[in-house]
This record gives C-alpha cells, structure tokens and sequence, in this order.
C-alpha cells in the first residue's frame, strides 16, 4: 500500500442532480485513465467507491500519490456559483466515511481541496484571498478536525 498523507476533500463542482454514470463520463472525457476521486458521496447519502485506494486518483495536482480523494455532489449554485449545499445525508456519510479512512491512515491529514493552495503572504494559513479554486466550498479542516 502506498503512503497517504492526505485525506482530500472535494465538492464535484456539478448541480447536485449529477449521475455518478455522468461524472464517470466526465472522467473519461477529460482523458483519465483513473476517476478524481476514491469515494463519492451522492445528496441521498449513498457512498460509491470509484477507485481502490491503493490506485491513485486525479482529486489535487501535485498530491495525488499520497492522497486519498473523496467528493460530495453539488457544490455549485443554479447560477454555478460555489456553494456548501451538502444534505444533511451527504454531511453524514462524509462523516462515516471520513471515520473510517482516518482509522486506517491515522496519520493522514483530513483537508479541503483549496486547503492545498500556496500559503502566498507565508502566515501559516491558507486564507480565501489565496485559494486556487473553492472546492470543497467549506472549511474541511475546521469541521473534521475532532475526527
Ligand atoms: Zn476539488
């Protein structure tokens, strides 16, 4: 098994009525052999795992091969806005889920993706100003940091 520093947190950036046939769709489309994300969690709660964890996923440039990549559906508004619009199925199966994963990669580190963005002013924290993207549209960090 590979190392996981990191348990990556996205939204899918797609209106919460995305298929996950569709968004395999989208996968192949854009030309990746692998999904972008391990395990994603659709607005009635329900978890589908893409990807073993053991193969890399395409969730963060630069992070991927120490990173485990999970998604919610939705996370954009009707007028494609970011938007937090998880269900309160989604919040808990994020929860569960995210559980689990921690118990097998205690180490890791549970983040969001614009968590990853480069800390620009060096102040030791990753504020809006400096986000490469929204996703995952909430603070991953804060809200899973009792797990
Ligand atoms: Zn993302």
């Amino acid at each position: 098994m590979r190392t996981i520093k990191y348990i990556a947190i996205h939204c899918t950036a797609s209106h919460q009525s995305q298929t996950i046939e569709s968004l395999r769709q989208e996968f192949i489309r854009k030309g990746w052999t692998n999904p972008g994300y391990h395990y994603v969690v659709s607005p009635d709660g329900k978890i589908t795992q893409l990807l073993e964890e053991e193969k890399v996923s395409n969730g963060v440039k630069g992070f991927n091969s120490v990173s485990i990549n999970v998604a919610y559906i939705g996370g954009i508004d009707i007028n494609g806005k970011p938007i937090d619009n998880r269900t309160e199925e989604q919040k808990q199966s994020l929860r569960s889920l995210l559980k689990l994963l921690h118990n097998k990669y205690p180490t890791a580190v549970i983040q969001g993706h614009r968590d990853f963005s480069p800390d620009l002013n060096h102040d030791g924290r990753i504020t809006s100003n400096e986000y490469i993207k929204a996703c995952p549209c909430f603070d991953a960090k804060a809200e899973y940091a009792n797990i």
